[in-house]
Parts: C-alpha cells; structure tokens; sequence
C-alpha cells in the first residue's frame, strides 16, 4: 500500500512537471514571451501568443541627395525623387560644377583674352587675368630729355633778330594740374584737362641784344607719327588722336594767353598754361620744346614730334 502510494505520488509529480514544461514551452502562462524584433512598419510581436510588446520603429530616412531620393537606412524604403542638381555656370577655367554635390559637367570656357593696347596688357574679359605687358610706347628707347615740374633746364632756340643766332635761356613748368575745366580750358564729359604752367626766362646782354623766337609742339609717348593739327577753331581748340585702351579717341590741344610776356628786370619772360583734353587717366601728351629754326626751315609751328624730337627737346610728359 505504502509503495502504490509512493509510485502513485510519483506519478502525480512527473505529470505536474510534464505538465508545467508543455505549458512552458508552447504556452505563454507565465509571461515567457518570445518576441519577434520590431521593424519600420511592423510592431515587435510574441511569434506564439501574438502580444504586441513594442510600436513599429518608423523609418529613418536619409536626406535626399541629387542623385537619389531619400531612403529608409534600415529597411531601404525610398521617398520622394532626387533632388536634382544644381549646376554653377561654367567659368574660364572650370566647368559647370553642381553647388550641392560638385558634380561637373561639360567643359571649362576659356579665357577670352583681349588684344594688348599700350595701356592695359592682354586681359580677360570675363575673370581679368592679366598676360603680358601693355605695347610698348613708340618712344619707349627715344632720347629726349625730360622737364620736371619746378625744375629749369637750359634752353636753346633762335634769336629774333637772326635766326642763325643761338641764344639760350631756361624752360620751366612751373606748374601742372589735372582740372574738369575752367573759362579758358572748357570741360568736356568723359575728358579731362592736363594743363602744364609753362615759363621761359632769357636773361643778360644776349636777350637784351637779340630777343628771342621759342617752338613748341605736342607729341605722344605711344604713336610717333599722329600729328596735331594745323589750324585751331575759333575757340582755339586744335584737335589730335590718342590711342587709349585700344581705340583712337579724339582729343583738343589749347593755349592759354600769357600771363607774362615782356621785360622783367633785364628778364624776357614768357609764362602761359599749355593744355591738352584727354580722356579721363591718359598719359601719353607730350609737350615739346625746341629750336624755333627748325620750325621757320619747315615754315610752320607744330611740327611732328619725329621731326624735331632728340636730346635737344625738352620734353614735358602731361601724365
Ligand atoms: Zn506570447
Ligand atoms: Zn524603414
Ligand atoms: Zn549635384
Ligand atoms: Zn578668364
């Protein structure tokens, strides 16, 4: 009796426990759920009793880029399109190039260079790059001697009296001034006056003797054989041609009265403004000084500068 009891015990307890292991095992009684991970849209799941244990993740998507459209970096979903790119125009030395992914696209432009002129060197029309020099003036390796504002130098011509009789004396600017304009010298849009304050001084018994005749005339530092006018309007307006930037612009020349012409204590002194109408920032008027024969030889004043420049001339550069 004792022992049936036993195995009767026995019994009960093995089929308890066979029991709690079915339950355990295919049942989830005691809270032993087995979830399945959540994904972007799906919620983490109990695979046996269906028991939602977490919400769906959602999508974490990417930012959409040119090329591509904005994607689920877990599950790889895409949204939306490609963004497209956004191309930068193409420059001289580079192409189209996308500002957001630096895609390039066709070819770089070139630079579009212009011709050198003697201002400006061969210069890039669209970014600027500078080659080269500018032309060279024409009188770039000519000998003359240059005046200096407020510096005398020596002057040589023909007496009055004889033109085959020497007499020197000294030639100054005395003064040089960049001006719109005044009464004497009328402003012109676009033009600026380079007026030179222009002083001759003959002095001791050869002036008193022989007076004197003096010539001048207007060259430019970069076209040697352009010549000035003969003849002045009736303004005294006597018209040239500049090469500025390339092009042959039209400039005036004008003398101004004397301010001083007569016997200044055994001084023959002349002072009067000489100016030229340039464009705005040319440099290249010169005004010349020489020997007065050379113009009674040739029969007129104003000669060309090739014909009367060499060491002799003094040569004032109106810059
Ligand atoms: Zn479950
Ligand atoms: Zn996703
Ligand atoms: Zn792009
Ligand atoms: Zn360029």
């Amino acid at each position: 009796m004792k022992r049936i009891l036993l195995w009767t015990g026995v019994g009960l307890g093995t089929a308890a426990i066979v029991a709690v292991a079915i339950l355990i095992l295919f049942t989830c009684v005691f809270g032993n759920h087995t979830y399945s991970a959540p994904t972007c849209t799906e919620p983490g799941v109990c695979t046996r009793c269906g028991e939602i244990h977490s919400e769906p993740l959602g999508h974490t998507f990417s930012e959409a880029t040119c090329t591509e459209p904005s994607v689920c970096l877990r599950c790889g979903e895409r949204r939306g399109e490609p963004l497209g790119h956004v191309f930068l125009p193409a420059a001289c030395t580079e192409p189209e190039i996308c500002e957001r992914c630096g895609e390039r696209r066709g070819e770089p432009l070139g630079h579009d260079m212009t011709e050198a002129n003697f201002q400006t060197p061969a210069t890039c029309t669209r970014c600027g790059l500078v080659e080269g020099e500018p032309v060279p003036g024409a009188l770039k390796d000519r000998a003359f001697t240059e005046m200096e504002v407020g510096v005398p130098l020596p002057y040589t011509t023909a007496s009055y009296q004889d033109y085959d009789v020497d007499v020197t004396g000294t030639a100054e600017i005395v003064d040089y001034a960049v001006i719109d304009g005044d009464e004497t010298f009328p402003a012109r849009e676009g033009y600026e006056w380079h007026i030179a304050t222009v002083r001759l001084v003959f002095s001791g018994e050869d002036a008193q003797k022989n007076g004197m005749q003096s010539a001048m005339t207007y060259g430019d530092y970069y076209i040697f054989d352009d010549q000035m006018s003969r003849t002045a309007d009736e303004d005294g307006m006597r018209r040239f041609v500049c090469n500025y930037r390339g092009a042959r612009v039209q400039c005036w020349q004008k003398t101004g009265p004397n301010e001083e012409a007569d016997w200044f204590d055994h001084e023959l002194r002349f002072t009067w403004r000489e100016g030229v109408l340039v464009p705005k920032g040319y440099d290249g008027v010169l005004l010349i000084l020489y020997h007065f024969r050379l113009a009674k030889d040739a029969t007129r004043l104003f000669l060309p500068a090739s014909a009367v420049l060499d060491e002799n001339a003094l040569v004032f550069r109106m810059k």
